[in-house]
């Protein structure tokens, strides 16, 4: 082969790569991008369960109201998300049929909704606690509380696999690795709740935890587990029986539910339009079109991937380029640098090491230079 024809010929390959690219990526990030479109509202305890009881009230009634009112309120304000229960009335549902029906209905967030009890009758304050062991302050003492419950089922020792609640040791199942998922999904909407308890309720904030709930173990989508207060202090007790109180803390879900949906809408949106912004058939039409450009430099490696690696699974505008021995993987591609610190933020549980590169004509630049060239063409 003439040099030429070799050159033509190493053209046609980057073309069919990157259309490549561009067919699989955008079919992916629409079977795939995360949605809210159910939510599982999970009413904590029930029946011959009453949860934690206070002077007055047993947790489970509160638990129930809260639920049914938060789940009225997004029906009627959030119609185009489909709202189920894991229970409608006073009834003992078992532990894990709470966290199945989440997953055999596919639903893209599950509240369960609790309320707290301790000895000391003066603390108070309403938190959202997430499922794991990681940098929030871990109680494994609460976990074990409200993993106790299972003890009521029958043949719970069959359907958790000898898990004993009150045992230190069998909390081992929930390892770094089973925690890990959804976090980022659940801390944010833990974040939003706790604001709206706070600064719209005025409740006191009791923060946000992790624990080992078995609960939330079982559940495959961002979940979060609320303590509305606590049920010991006959001041909160009083509110959360009161109808205004419900109601006010029913609210406050609704409203960092509905804030949660909004930013993951307006994240998909930003996420189509990088999807489908065009990618160059070769590499002069990056002179062309885009100059000078940043993009998320994610992976290294040896010998060349395919399109189809999963290393590319989920990843928008993949482009690959060549340095020494190495071939060198990007993802995104846009003059914004906003836009591009947003997909570094996105991979970064899967990528830690990404980082951000500039380029012009398809060359590494340094990100001082790129940013000098962009002012000077604006
Ligand atoms: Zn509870």
């Amino acid at each position: 082969m003439t040099s030429l024809l070799w050159k033509k010929f190493v053209g046609r390959l980057k073309v069919i790569f990157v259309l490549t690219l561009i067919f699989f990526i955008p079919n992916n990030l629409d079977a795939q991008a995360y949605q809210i479109k159910t939510i599982v509202i999970d009413a904590g305890h029930g029946g011959k369960d009453p949860g934690a009881i206070g002077r007055k009230a047993k947790e489970k009634d509160i638990n129930l109201a809260v639920a049914l009112l938060t789940g009225q309120y997004i029906e009627k304000y959030m119609p185009d998300v489909k709202v189920i229960y894991t229970r409608k009335t006073d009834e003992f549902i078992e532990l894990h049929e709470r966290a199945n029906i989440a997953n055999r209905n596919h639903a893209d967030l599950f509240l369960s909704i609790h309320v707290n009890a301790v000895s000391n009758s003066r603390v108070t304050g309403a938190s959202s606690w997430l499922l794991g062991v990681g940098k929030y302050q871990s109680n494994l003492e609460l976990a074990k509380l409200e993993n106790s419950v299972i003890e009521m089922e029958d043949n719970y020792e069959e359907v958790y696999q000898g898990f004993d609640p009150n045992k230190d040791e069998s909390y081992i199942i929930f390892n770094f690795n089973s925690t890990k998922a959804y976090f980022e999904q659940s801390l944010n909407l833990a974040q939003e709740i706790q604001d709206q308890f706070k600064n719209r309720v005025g409740r006191r904030n009791y923060g946000i935890h992790q624990g080992p709930f078995l609960v939330l173990h079982r559940t495959t989508m961002p979940s979060v587990l609320i303590e509305l207060g606590f049920i010991t202090n006959s001041t909160e007790e009083k509110f959360l029986m009161s109808k205004e109180g419900q109601e006010f803390m029913a609210s406050a879900i609704f409203r960092s539910v509905r804030t949660y949906k909004q930013q993951i809408d307006a994240k998909n949106k930003k996420t189509v339009i990088l999807a489908n912004q065009k990618e160059p058939e070769n590499e002069n039409s990056v002179i062309e079109d885009h100059g000078v450009t940043y993009k998320v430099q994610f992976l290294l490696s040896k010998t060349e991937l395919a399109p189809d690696d999963p290393a590319f699974k989920n990843l928008v505008a993949v482009w690959k380029y060549k340095d020494g021995a190495f071939y060198k993987y990007t993802t995104g591609n846009s003059s914004d640098l906003s836009v591009i610190k947003e997909i570094q933020n996105n991979i970064k549980d899967r990528y830690p090491d990404a980082f951000i590169a500039a380029f012009k004509d398809g060359e590494r630049i340094s990100i001082s230079e790129a940013k000098r060239l962009i002012k000077a063409k604006n």
